[in-house]
Order: structure tokens, then sequence, then C-alpha cells
């Protein structure tokens, strides 16, 4: 954001060390930098797992995957939002992109536009109930996979709609489902690649490994398990993004005195406060108000009063040597740290949207 004083640290080394790691269990990853990278920058991440050994990416829209064509990528790309207004036709075509395709429309139309063989990957609902065929629709998926001679199935897929919950039934449920649904498929002579895991799935469940995983949140070091007793699963996975912004005021707060906006927080004592250069308006969200934490110097200090729109208080009270440009990390931090979890908690969300939003902001790559 260019009015902002917020700047985003990617360290571009921990999302290969968390596919290196992912690859230990399940072998064959795609992985997946949707809405640019989860805010990590869509180039740079693709880029760094090239050279880490990735041979194929998924994107979410065809947009993203013509992106990814120019970086000039040359392997497999996969959009999961597959074709949704007209132009993306062409431009699967044009640019080589294995779309997901959820309804007949989209065959009918990618059979019509498409002047050589164009690979296509089916999507199945098998409990999200989001997007996807049901294995009702099979029969008439054969007849028209026949009928346009020019569509390759090559990739058969599902979303696990509740990896990321311990002990639950519904995961070898979907599988249950998935597994007929291939059958039926492969009965009719189709050869295709299967794909059911997303991160939750590699960490935790062998049995939806099948022909690649899909890999996004683990990437980035986002533990699907925390706060649950599989948490273990994904400790060592690794945070790639750091979010900090300066100080640009230090003052002390009286006793009874009030600070900030509908003055919600009181000084129970004398105290000192900084000032923050981050509020909402740099996408760090006010319901972060009397509630989170940054770290200024290895320490964490409270959030009190109102999050602004480009400022904010902190509780700075006892803290040696603190000044005006010292930085407060919003999200990671040097030798203390906040975890993109404890960060989701506070703001009563999940670690994958503090990456998006917060990656929206001005990035640094280190
Ligand atoms: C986002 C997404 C993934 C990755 O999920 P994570 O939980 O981030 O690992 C995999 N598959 C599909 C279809 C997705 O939309």
């Amino acid at each position: 954001m260019w009015y902002s004083f917020v700047d985003v640290e990617i360290h571009l080394e921990n999302i290969v060390k968390n596919f290196l790691f992912l690859q230990e269990s399940c072998s064959s990853l795609v992985p997946v930098i949707k809405a640019d990278a989860y805010g990590h920058g869509l180039i740079p991440v693709a880029r760094a797992l090239t050279h880490a050994g990735a041979k194929a990416f998924a994107v979410g829209s065809v947009e993203e995957g013509v992106a990814l064509r120019l970086m000039p990528f040359e392997g497999d790309i996969i959009s999961l939002l597959g074709p949704v207004e007209q132009r993306d036709f062409k431009l699967i075509c044009e640019y080589n992109i294995i779309p997901f395709v959820y309804h007949f429309e989209q065959i009918e139309n990618l059979g019509e536009i498409a002047k050589r063989q164009c690979p296509v990957a089916l999507k199945f609902d098998t409990g999200m109930a989001r997007l996807g065929f049901t294995e009702k629709d099979i029969p008439r998926i054969i007849d028209k996979l026949r009928f346009y001679s020019n569509l390759e199935l090559k990739i058969v897929a599902s979303h696990l709609a509740l990896a990321d919950s311990v002990e639950n039934d519904f995961v070898l449920e979907q599988v249950k489902r998935f597994n007929n649904i291939c059958q039926m498929l492969t009965q009719a002579g189709f050869k295709f690649k299967k794909s059911l895991a997303n991160s939750a799935g590699i960490l935790a469940w062998p049995e939806t490994y099948y022909d690649f995983a899909r890999p996004g949140i683990a990437l980035y070091g986002g533990n699907p398990f925390w706060g649950t007793n599989w948490q273990e699963k994904g400790v060592s996975l690794r945070p790639a993004m750091k979010v900090r912004a300066p100080l640009v005021n230090v003052r002390s707060l009286s006793k009874g005195e009030t600070i900030s906006y509908g003055r919600t927080f009181r000084a129970p004592s004398d105290m000192k406060v900084g000032i923050v250069a981050v509020g909402y308006a740099d996408n760090y969200s006010r319901s972060l108000s009397n509630k989170g934490w940054v770290v200024i110097k290895d320490k964490r200090c409270p959030i009190i009063g109102r999050v602004c729109m480009q400022m904010m208080a902190v509780d700075i009270t006892g803290i040696q040597s603190i000044e005006r440009g010292d930085m407060a990390y919003l999200l990671g931090g040097r030798n203390v740290s906040i975890l993109p979890e404890e960060l989701a908690e506070w703001w009563n969300t999940i670690s994958y949207e503090v990456f998006c939003v917060l990656g929206q902001n001005n990035r640094i790559y280190v």
C-alpha cells in the first residue's frame, strides 16, 4: 500500500524448508500459490519453489495462471477456480493452463473453443458442497468427454472439508466417495492423476495422498493443527512472513486518562505508551482493539484502546530504551515472535486470512 509504513518481510528460504519438510511425508506436491501465494507474492514464491524442485503449481484464477506462465514457467499450471469469465476459456488454451471444471457449461465451452488437445481437471464434490460434480453426473461427463475428443481428462480432484480436525470420520468418508468416483471413471477407460490432500491431509492423513497433494498454508508456515492435540504434526513448519511498523511517538499516560476513540481504555496507573504507524487502512483489523499484541525489542506489548485508520497505541510501560523509530512486530519478530495462529486468534480468524490481507502491504524479500 503506497500510503503505508507497514513492511512485510518474506523469508523465502522458510517456504522452501516447509516444502522440503512436507515432501518427506508426501513425495509428490503441487504447491498452491493462489491469492498471490497467500499474500507472499506469486512470482517470488513460484521462483523459489521451482529452484527447490517444484514441477507444477496450483493457482486460483486463470488470470493468475497466465501471470505464472509469463514468469516464464514451463511446467503444469492448474487453475483451481477454472474458467469463470468468457475470456478465461481462450486464455486456458492460449497459455496451456489446466482448469478445474465443475459444471457442464465449462466442458462444452472448452470443447467448442479448443483448437488442439486441452487437458482438464474434473473437480468432484465429496463433502465441501461448494464446487464439483457428483457421482450422478458421471455418465453425462463420460458422454461429453467422448464427444469432445479435444479435451483430455488429466486430473480428477476433490477437496477435504475437515482434515484439520483431529480424529474425525469425515476425511475417510470423503476418501471413500472419492475412490468410488475414480473407480467409475477408470472403468469407463479413462486414465488420470488423482488428487485430494491439502496441507492438513499431508500432515495427518496418508490415506489422502493419491498421485499428488496440494499444500497451501503449511508452505507458508501455518500449522493447521495449532491448538489441537495434533499440534506436534506441524510444529517444525516455519512462518515465512513477518510484519512490522515503526513507532511514531512515545508518550506518557497518567492514571485515569483514556486513550484513542471511544475512550475504551483507561490507564489503571501511570503508563508509557507507544504509537505505532499501523491501522485498519493497512489491513490490520480494528477488531484487535484492546485484544492484540505486538513485539517491540523482544517484549510483548498489548494494544490499548481502539485501532485507528493508520495508528494504534501499545503499552510499553517498563520497557527500557524504547524510542521513536523502533519497530513493532505485528507478526513474527526477532527472538520473541508472534505466531500467525496467535494473531489470528486475537483477530477472530485463521492464519490464512492474516497472511492474505497483511501480505497486501509493501513486501520486502529477505
Ligand atoms: C486452497 C486450496 C488448497 C490448499 O489448502 P491448504 O489448507 O492451504 O493446504 C488445496 N486445494 C484446493 C482446491 C484449494 O482451494
